[in-house]
């Protein structure tokens, strides 16, 4: 079994609340929300930070992209707004190892971030 938290839920073993998946992409829901929406958008195949991709995943990026943008206006963030984050490595801010986009919406978000 994986030791790779986002890998399990892919696999089903840990429970998530899924909002969209794909035959490459999987979202749900931050088990620890820091806006009113906050949601993950990642690879199902494991990719461990955005420095791993490599030019082969050039499709696999933009369908991670569009998948924020489907999971946005889903959640009915394409007015007003919203961010979409990558925390990348120790001072990125990065504490889970499996490459993900944070969707972040429903409240005013500040700028820089900390
Ligand atoms: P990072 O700090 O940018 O790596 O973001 C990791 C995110 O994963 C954090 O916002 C956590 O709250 C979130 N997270 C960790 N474990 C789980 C889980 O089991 N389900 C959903 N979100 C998780």
């Amino acid at each position: 079994m994986s030791t790779c938290i986002f890998c399990r839920i892919v696999d089903g073993s840990i429970p998530a609340k899924v909002v969209h998946e794909d035959e490459h992409t999987l979202a749900f829901d931050d088990v620890s929300p820091q806006a009113p929406v906050h949601t993950l958008v990642i690879p199902k195949r494991h990719v461990a930070a955005v420095q791993d991709l490599g030019e082969s995943d050039q499709a696999l990026l933009g369908r991670l992209l569009l998948t924020c943008r489907k999971v946005a206006a889903d959640k009915g963030l394409a007015e007003p707004g919203y961010r979409i984050v990558a925390n990348t490595g120790r001072d990125g801010g990065q504490t889970v190892f499996h490459l993900h986009f944070h969707v972040l919406g429903g409240r005013h978000l500040g700028w820089p971030p900390g």
